[in-house]
């Protein structure tokens, strides 16, 4: 880690003062409010060693990032069946299209576009007795951090705005791969949503997709290393919706970003890193946390290439 600090405070500070070209995202009204100048850093080790820059300790709307730990739960408890339902190709379009939806018979191409993360709220709700309460209480056994909760105002206001996913989840039920109500999966969905973590929170809770030894503080382990190994690859591949490839090619690392500014990167076997700055680029994905990750496997010759 000590290699690491000096790195990661450079990039920070020559990143911080780059002209930042994208944009807040403002079609889930209450997202628009969060203070774009915060920026933010945090790297958690295997060692558990850890380190932090900016406002890594301040909580945000963690938003599409989320998608990865209804997926962890999901898999858990669906097991491989989980993949007659959702695919785990890019899908070369953006978060919330609809166009291969018809084509691929109500199929989403992957669990972290928004179309994937409906139908494993679909399957969450079908396993859990509590869903919203049973997911929490998952999320806060993985990172032992009892303080892990949703922001109220950001499900209302996903609520409010939300007829995109509504009728993706009716399409989607049309085709047979929505087996609740759509009112119940819509509303657990737009809630995972809201989850709200630091770069600090994000970058411990993600630990278990890094370290093949993790167990959490009960001792339970979440992942087998053969299902960690296949998140970490839908990741790689799907991880950054229609700019997956870029991600790939540029930073080199599994990672999952969301339209609330964040991102996290997963180096296997070495660190889970977690960036945000609330501005995104075209793609939806934050402008500056893809800026400062490209810099920061390039100068630690870190990635898994
Ligand atoms: N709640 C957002 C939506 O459903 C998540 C989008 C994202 O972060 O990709 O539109």
């Amino acid at each position: 880690m000590e290699n690491y600090k000096k790195i990661i405070e450079d990039i920070y500070a020559e990143v911080k003062n780059i002209e930042d070209i994208g944009t807040v995202a403002n079609y889930i009204p209450e997202l628009a409010f969060v203070d774009a100048s915060n920026f933010g850093i945090h790297i958690t080790n295997t060692n558990n060693a850890s380190f932090g820059v900016g406002n890594f300790n301040k909580k945000f709307s963690i938003q599409s990032i989320s998608k990865l730990l209804s997926l962890t739960l999901a898999y858990k408890l669906e097991g491989e069946k989980l993949w007659d339902r959702v695919d785990v190709e890019p899908s070369g379009n953006p978060f919330n299209s609809f166009l291969q939806l018809e084509t691929d018979l109500g199929k989403p191409r992957n669990p972290f576009i928004n179309s994937g993360a409906i139908v494993v709220c679909d399957v969450l709700l079908s396993h859990l007795k509590n869903p919203k309460e049973d997911f929490l209480e998952f999320c806060r056994e993985i990172s032992n951090n009892a303080t892990l909760n949703y922001s109220k105002k950001v499900t209302q206001s996903e609520k409010d705005s939300g007829f995109r996913n509504n009728a993706i989840c009716n399409f989607i039920k049309s085709f047979g791969n929505i087996n609740n109500d759509v009112a119940p999966v819509i509303d657990f969905y737009f809630h995972i949503c809201s989850l709200e973590m630091s770069c600090k929170e994000l970058s411990e809770i993600f630990m278990f997709l890094a370290n093949d030894e993790f167990s959490t503080s009960k001792g339970n382990k979440i992942l087998s290393m053969s299902q960690a190994k296949r998140i970490n690859a839908i990741m790689l591949t799907c991880g950054f919706y229609d700019e997956s490839g870029e991600f790939a090619f540029r930073v080199g690392l599994p990672g999952k970003s969301g339209v609330g500014g964040g991102i996290i990167a997963i180096h296997p076997d070495k660190y889970c890193i977690a960036v945000w700055s609330p501005k995104l680029n075209e793609q939806s994905n934050s402008y500056k946390g893809m800026l400062f990750l490209e810099k920061f496997t390039t100068r630690t010759t870190s990635s898994i290439f």
